[in-house]
């Protein structure tokens, strides 16, 4: 068992019955606190492990929350998804008591060093490979956070010299203390949960705090190619390292004529690994590999493991992931992309035309900056489907043909008629998929599945499934 830190007091309140939930409920009951889990969905709904954890004295508020249990808290603790401006955490917030988020809680037992990445755009894609390269180099790494695996559950396996590689939400940094990464890497910033946050200011003060409690003993490691990201190293405290695409003499890892390199002062750059022999596609991913090389290398890992890191690491589902290909027609899933910019880097990436399939729920994003892309040569058409359809179809139907459908199946119906040989059909749809699904993954496994089904209908699986 890890020392217990002091916390605020001994009665603790943590908020969400889900994975985060459960996994501080459990650490929390290990070291003695009284803990009570609410949730506002009814008991039968929520895991049953939570079984376990009231076998072992955890108290359970399910189907609602009790006001009285946020008020007499002496902490209460939030998982992720739990909206920090639910009535009742504002008010025992008004009342005094203090609110942090899981990962501040796990943090306070934590005798390892966090890397903490955020941004809009790339975080989970930069944690894994941040984590992989680490790996590589034989650095004892794990990947938590955001990702799925709540820092919470590690606590048991801890020790001083794991690095925690930790993908960081703005949901999360709204609610930390004094949570204080030893990096913290900041990839990007666009209009993202516009539907949670008020305005972009507060999305962008959110992830920001990421650096709040840093000094000069820590690292921050920016992106030099986003003027905003650019714009907080006038308001940071810790060494900063640079990254991006843009020519730089600043940052310690390039792409120069067609290969990653490491520069040191006057030497010639080391090449690394050519961009051919790295498997993620578009330059949004060159970007997300820069970052990860770069806090890798803070974390210790040497030019070697790095270049046969990025060489060995492949992509992940749901994110530009090739699904299979069918009459010269290539089909991509980028379920992932749930936001106006991802979209935009995912059609960027290819030099053959795209049948882009966009829509589902809106998250109050603006989609006029998809009409330079949709309505250049690289986009044949776009199919524009779910509750976003007819937005989609008044802002885009202007400068691209645009097909109206209810749902991927029509989608990928209607694509493929479109399509021609040597076309891409993809799903990077610039929306989330709660309108019909219960998650982007859910979505994609939705559309791998169609086009799978659709080769082996028309081929007998002949085709190449990728
Ligand atoms: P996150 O965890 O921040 O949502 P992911 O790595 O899961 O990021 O990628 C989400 C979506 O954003 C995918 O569609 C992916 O292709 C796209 N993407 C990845 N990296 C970047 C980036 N650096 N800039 C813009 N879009 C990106």
């Amino acid at each position: 068992m890890t020392s217990a830190p002091s916390l605020p007091g001994n009665r603790i309140l943590v908020v969400g019955a889900a994975r985060s939930g459960l996994a501080a409920t459990a650490l929390l009951l290990g070291h003695g606190y009284q803990v009570t889990l609410t949730d506002s969905r009814p008991a039968a709904d929520l895991d049953p492990k939570i079984r376990q954890l009231i076998e072992k004295g955890g108290r359970l508020e399910a189907g609602g929350h009790q006001a009285t249990s946020f008020r007499k808290a002496d902490l209460i603790v939030v998982s992720p998804g739990v909206p920090s401006d639910l009535a009742e955490i504002r008010q025992a917030r008004e009342a005094g008591v203090p609110v942090w988020a899981e990962a501040e809680l796990a943090w306070r037992f934590l005798k390892g060093s966090i890397a903490g990445i955020t941004g809009s755009n790339g975080k989970t894609t930069t944690t894994s490979l941040t984590t992989h390269l680490l790996r590589e180099a034989s650095i004892d790494a794990v990947a938590c956070g955001n990702i799925g695996v709540p820092l919470s559950s590690l606590i048991n396996e801890d020790s001083s010299s794991r690095w925690y590689v930790f993908e960081m939400s703005s949901f999360q940094l709204e609610t930390i203390d004094q949570l204080r990464p030893h990096i913290a890497v900041y990839l990007n910033l666009t209009q993202d949960h516009l539907d949670r946050h008020p305005d972009f200011s507060h999305y962008r003060n959110a992830k920001e705090r990421i650096f709040s409690n840093q000094t000069s003993e820590d690292h921050a490691v920016l992106n030099l190619d986003d003027t905003l990201v650019a714009a907080a190293a006038d308001h940071i405290l810790s060494r900063i390292s640079w990254f991006g695409l843009a020519l730089d003499p600043r940052p310690r890892f390039a792409v120069e004529r067609g290969s990653f390199v490491e520069r040191s002062g006057e030497a010639a750059p080391r090449p690394l690994l050519p961009l051919t022999q790295y498997a993620l596609r578009g330059s949004h991913n060159i970007s997300n590999a820069l970052a990860s090389l770069t806090t890798a290398s803070l974390c210790g890992a040497q030019a070697s493991d790095l270049a046969s890191g990025l060489r060995s690491f492949r992509p992940l589902p749901h994110r530009m992931e090739p699904v299979g290909a069918l009459g010269g027609i290539e089909f991509v899933n980028d379920s992932k992309a749930t936001n106006v910019d991802a979209a935009l880097r995912a059609v960027e990436a290819f030099h053959q035309p795209v049948v882009w399939i966009l829509g589902g729920r809106e998250k109050g994003s603006d989609f006029q900056p998809l009409k330079t892309t949709a309505g250049s040569d690289r986009v044949r058409g776009v199919i524009a489907m779910g509750e976003a359809a007819e937005r989609i179809t008044e802002v885009l139907g202007n400068v691209v043909p645009v097909r109206k459908v209810i749902d991927l199946s029509s989608a990928l119906r209607e694509a493929c008629a479109l399509a021609r040989s040597g076309d891409v059909v993809l799903l990077s749809p610039a929306c989330a998929s709660f309108d019909q699904y219960r998650s982007y993954e859910e979505r994609g496994d939705d559309f791998r599945a169609r086009v799978r089904a659709l080769i082996e209908k028309e081929t007998g699986g002949t085709a190449s499934g990728v």
